[in-house]
């Protein structure tokens, strides 16, 4: 059995980055995924892992997880076999998936029912940002819970908020997605049609980034190839946030706005854009690919 501080479970894009900074942060790490590769990589950083994900968590201080979607949650920490039925009294278990704040709410009050405390801490920033630990959190539960996460956060993220209750963090989320998944559509719309009027792309990014159309896809994230070295864009769209992440927050967004009588009319017909990209084939490309289904029609 691993006697880690920390077991870090989920260490895709993101997860890996992340687990890899607490290892730098000094603290000792047990990482667990299902794709053997990942959990070599972090064993490579100084982690280490054990047979029984389980058992780790079991002997753990903090449990993270880094999932991607509602149900993947769900499926690790509920039941017989998940997290809430292995883990020791005082166990602090922080999930940083993006997931609906519905489900987040009802895996952290089951998690209380039994004295746990559960914290949604879902991230914005990227993989870069991953990297850097330069990630902003969103904290969703109890004040006194994040208080405890705060000294683990610190490695992984350099602004980390308490938005509110159990949920919170998911809600804020929620929302930022919605207006990142809109911002990347109309900053590919602005490109393509510079371009179709024989802009250079770069000229043309460079100063719409010092004019009012400004935006973190524009500047930071440029879903144009060879505008930014160091963006997906430039690297074939690979690694980065994937379109069907993307899609999969969207699809929160609209399933939330249906059952709070809200108009999001912008975040549905993005929800539609990358839905009909996925289905071209790009689900797993960066999310910026949407740029190729902006193309000039040739005329
Ligand atoms: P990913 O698909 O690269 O990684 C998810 C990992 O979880 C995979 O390696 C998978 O094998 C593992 N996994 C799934 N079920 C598991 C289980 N039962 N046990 C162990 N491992 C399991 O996804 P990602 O890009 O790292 O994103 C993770 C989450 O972070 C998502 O909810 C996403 O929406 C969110 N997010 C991603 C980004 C980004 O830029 N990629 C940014 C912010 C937030």
């Amino acid at each position: 059995m691993s006697a880690a501080e920390i077991v870090f479970i989920g260490l895709g894009n993101m997860g890996l980055p992340m687990a890899q900074n607490l290892l730098r942060g000094g603290h000792a790490v047990s990482g667990h995924d299902l794709v053997a590769a990942n959990v070599e990589q972090l064993v490579a950083s100084g982690g280490v892992t054990a047979a029984d994900a389980m058992q780790a968590a079991a002997a753990a201080k903090v449990v993270i997880t880094m999932l991607p979607a509602s149900k993947h949650v769900e499926g690790l920490y509920l039941g017989p076999d998940g997290i809430l039925a292995h883990v020791r009294p005082g166990t602090l278990l922080i999930d940083c998936s993006t997931i609906a704040p519905d489900t987040a709410r009802k895996v952290a009050a089951l998690a209380a029912g039994q004295g746990l405390t559960m914290l949604d801490a879902p991230v914005s920033g990227g993989t870069g940002g991953a990297a850097a630990g330069t990630l902003t959190f969103m904290v969703g539960g109890t004040a006194d819970g994040f208080a405890a996460a705060k000294p683990y956060l610190e490695h992984m993220g350099k602004a980390l908020f308490h938005a509110g209750a159990s949920g919170s963090g998911q809600t804020v989320k929620m929302c930022n997605n919605m207006l990142l998944g809109i911002l990347m559509i109309g900053t590919s719309e602005a490109i393509r049609l510079g371009m179709a009027n024989g802009m250079d792309p770069q000229v043309l990014s460079e100063i719409m980034s010092k004019s009012s159309g400004r935006n973190w896809a524009l500047e930071v994230y440029n879903p144009c190839p060879g505008v930014m070295p160091a963006a997906p864009a430039s690297k074939g769209y690979a690694g980065g946030f994937g379109v069907d992440l993307m899609l999969k927050d969207l699809g929160l967004a609209v399933e939330n706005a249906l059952s709070t009588a809200s108009a999001v009319p912008l975040g549905a017909l993005a929800r539609n854009l990358y839905d009909i990209h996925s289905k071209s084939g790009a689900g797993r490309l960066d999310f910026s690919s949407i740029f190729d289904l902006l193309a000039k029609r040739e005329i």
